[in-house]
Parts: structure tokens; C-alpha cells; sequence
């Protein structure tokens, strides 16, 4: 076995990991009465019309799904109901969809850009999610775009988000429904709402032909689940509930076909995060891994990203678990929990870390291989400066930087 140091000495960098003492969420502040539940939005009554770009000065329409359905920027870009240019790549392979309601999603979680305590500045169509604007389009112009063909055979895959609302469950189904009557080669995935769903809601979702459950798990450990998107910032979310939910899917959806989200970098330790990926795998499912991004807006964006070695260290040794079949008993940990060693031969290592598959966004699987996810989310969780989870495969450049961040060690 050889230790992941590869072929140069390390590198002393200030710090190559996010300590919990650092990832505190700021409190919530109180919302103005006439802001909650989308307030602004109700009492201002102004109807929809065709596609809604996110801004902050005009009124925001009065839009619900299932007739309205919110899309990530480069969805929209991809489907052609908006302009732009992405770096190094020109469309995404997954269609994620989010329901949307002048409500918006009633959990607070830290990090996100959606969270129930923006009602006081923003309104919820007008939020920012994972570092992008997500405009609304009506969602039978969804289904007509590409039934007919119009997104040029590039979606792989289309997930529906579910968010935490009382009316999510049965518009989540409506959505599917909709979908596989008239779009049944582009598999559905759903990120899930656990906190409002039943084992019911999970068949129900199988039933009408969903391909694969997700579950937003997030964080590592029930302490910073608890801290970051429970109690700790008023939000209704419990670590058992999501549990639930997640053994539910395992049974109802199968091997293969169900898995969680996690983000890297709030404060748990590298051990701590991939023996939940290892408790995962070990399921059947697949865990589709975040960098820690601070979201403008959110409870923790005075925080630091998470720090690129021990993000290239986490996302390296997940590709290996969930992939290669490794196990986290084969790697060393030092004692802070730092991934010391792969527990891989190092030209083997050598061959993984070149192929850069390993680097590239995680998630469900599209046309290309078993390992590439359709869903890429292009600069969801880092700028383009400083890629986290690449949209594409690294090239040589983006490789040398990768094996440097790898290097890197704490000084
Ligand atoms: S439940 Fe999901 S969408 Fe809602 S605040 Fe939490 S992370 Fe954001």
C-alpha cells in the first residue's frame, strides 16, 4: 500500500481542513410579520406571464407549482428559455426542477440559499441556490420543449426537488406523472423532502416510475445536522426522521437506486464523512458529495469554503468506496480524523487520480458511465476559478492543480 502523498513531498499550506470550532451558523433574524409565508408576494396578486428571470426590484409574481416549476440557470440555458455562456462547457446533462411557491421551502438550513429567514429581503423566487439564479418557467412549456425534442437530445436525466412545503408531496407526484406520460426515456431522480414524507409517499413515488430517491442528508454527523438544519437555526429537520426516509428508499427503490447528498467541509472530520459514505455504500446506495460553499445570503456566509486538500482528499476516497470497491477500513486516518493514506498501490492511485473522473461532479448517473453523473451542476459549489466538482473531465492543467491540492499538507 502506499500513503497519497503520490510523487512530490508535501506541500505547508496555513490549513487544509474546516474545524468544527470554525462552522458556527449566525442566528436567524426575526422575520417582519408582513414578509412570512410570502406576504409580498400574496398581497400583491401580480399574475405570471411566461418565463420569470429572478429580480430583486420588481414584484414577483404569484407562481406554484405545478403549473410553475423553478430551473437551475444552466438548465435554463440548456433548454433555451434563457441566454448565456457557461465556462468551459455549454450546456448540463440534468434538468433539476424545483418546486416553487410564494411560501418557499419552511426549513432554515445554514447554508442554503432557499432558507425560511431570507422571507425578510428576498422573495423566494428571487433567492439564489447553490450559487445560481433559478428562473421559474411554466412547466407545461417544460414538458413541450423537450417531448418535442427542442433540448437536442442533452438532458440524461431530470430531478425534481421537492423542498419542504405541505404541498410539495403531491405536486412532486403530479410533476412525475406528467413526465413519465409524456418524456419516458429521460429518467426521473428526486431529491426528497423528508421531513413531511411518509414510507407511503416514498412508494408512491417508485410507483410512478421515479429512477432513483435521493435524500439531502447534508451533513455528517447528527450534531452539525442538528446545528446547521435543525434546531440550531429554528429549522423542523431531525437527523432520525431523514433516516427514516433514507432506509425507506433503500428497501423500496433498491441497490443502486437510491442515495443521499453530503456536503464536505461543515465541520466533521474526513473520517467522520466516509464512513458514512462506506454506511452508504453498504446499503447499495451512492453518496453524491458537495464542497462547503459560504451561499451569499445564508446563515454560514461568513464562513470559508471548504479547504481544497481536504476537499480533493474526501472526494478522491469517495470515488474509491462507491466505484472501486474500497473500503474505509483500508485507509488510515491520523489522529484528528485526517485521511492519511488511500490504502490504494500508488500507481493505481496514479492511473484513478489521471482518468479525473474522480473529480468531477457526483450524482446520479447519466449515458455516459456508471461513475459520471448526468447531473453536473456547473460551478454549484465553487466559482470558476477555483473548481470543486468539475462539470467535465480535468484536463492536464486542472490535474496538476489537483494533484498539488492533494499534496498539500496542514502546517
Ligand atoms: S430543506 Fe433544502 S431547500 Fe429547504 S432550506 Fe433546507 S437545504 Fe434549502
Amino acid at each position: 500500500m502506499s500513503c497519497f502523498e503520490m510523487s512530490a513531498p508535501p506541500r505547508r499550506v496555513a490549513g487544509d481542513s474546516n474545524a468544527a470550532e470554525t462552522m458556527q451558523p449566525r442566528d436567524p433574524a426575526p422575520v417582519p410579520a408582513e414578509s412570512r409565508n410570502g406576504g409580498r408576494v400574496k398581497a400583491g396578486g401580480q399574475a405570471p406571464q411566461g418565463v420569470y428571470l429572478p429580480n430583486n426590484n420588481i414584484l414577483t409574481p404569484h407562481m406554484r407549482s405545478p403549473a410553475y416549476v423553478q430551473m437551475s440557470t444552466a438548465a435554463a440555458i440548456t433548454l433555451g428559455v434563457m441566454q448565456g455562456m457557461m465556462h468551459r462547457t455549454c450546456c448540463t446533462r440534468c434538468l433539476n426542477l424545483l418546486l416553487t411557491y410564494p411560501e418557499g421551502c419552511r426549513a432554515n438550513c445554514a447554508y442554503c440559499g432557499l432558507a425560511r429567514h431570507r422571507e425578510s429581503l428576498r422573495d423566494y423566487a428571487d433567492r439564489n441556490f447553490i450559487r445560481v439564479d433559478w428562473p421559474a418557467v411554466p412547466y407545461d412549456d417544460v414538458l413541450d420543449i423537450v417531448a418535442s425534442g427542442g433540448d437536442q437530445g442533452r438532458f440524461h436525466r431530470m430531478c425534481i426537488s421537492m423542498i419542504t412545503h405541505p404541498d410539495s408531496d403531491a405536486d412532486a407526484r403530479v410533476v412525475l406523472r406528467r413526465w413519465t406520460e409524456r418524456i419516458p426515456h429521460i429518467p426521473v431522480s428526486i431529491l426528497s423532502n423528508p421531513t413531511t414524507m411518509t414510507r407511503q409517499d416514498v412508494q408512491a413515488l417508485k410507483d410512478l416510475g421515479a429512477d432513483i430517491f435521493t435524500v439531502a442528508l447534508d451533513a455528517a454527523t447528527p450534531e452539525i445536522f442538528d446545528r446547521t438544519r435543525g434546531r440550531g437555526v429554528q429549522s423542523p429537520h431531525s437527523w432520525d426522521k431523514y433516516w427514516e426516509i433514507l432506509n425507506a428508499a433503500a428497501e423500496i427503490f433498491g441497490p443502486g437506486h437510491f442515495g443521499a447528498h453530503l456536503i464536505a467541509g461543515m465541520g466533521e472530520t474526513e473520517r467522520d464523512m466516509l464512513a458514512l459514505v462506506q454506511r452508504l455504500r453498504d446499503m447499495g446506495g451512492h453518496s453524491h458529495m458537495f464542497a462547503f460553499f459560504p451561499e451569499s445570503g445564508s446563515l454560514m456566509d461568513h464562513l470559508p469554503a471548504v479547504a481544497r486538500p481536504q476537499w480533493r482528499r474526501v472526494q478522491l476516497a469517495r470515488y474509491l468506496i462507491d466505484y472501486r470497491a474500497r473500503r474505509v477500513e483500508q485507509m488510515r486516518f491520523d489522529e484528528t480524523g485526517r485521511l492519511a493514506d488511500f490504502g490504494v498501490p500508488r500507481d493505481e492511485l496514479d492511473a484513478i487520480v489521471d482518468a479525473g473522473i474522480a473529480f468531477r461532479t457526483s450524482g446520479c448517473p447519466g449515458q455516459e458511465a456508471e461513475d459520471v453523473s448526468a447531473c453536473d451542476r456547473p460551478y454549484g459549489d465553487s466559482p470558476p476559478r477555483d473548481i470543486a466538482s468539475y462539470p467535465f473531465t480535468p484536463n492536464g492543467n486542472d490535474l496538476r492543480r489537483i494533484r498539488a491540492q492533494l499534496r498539500a499538507r496542514r502546517s
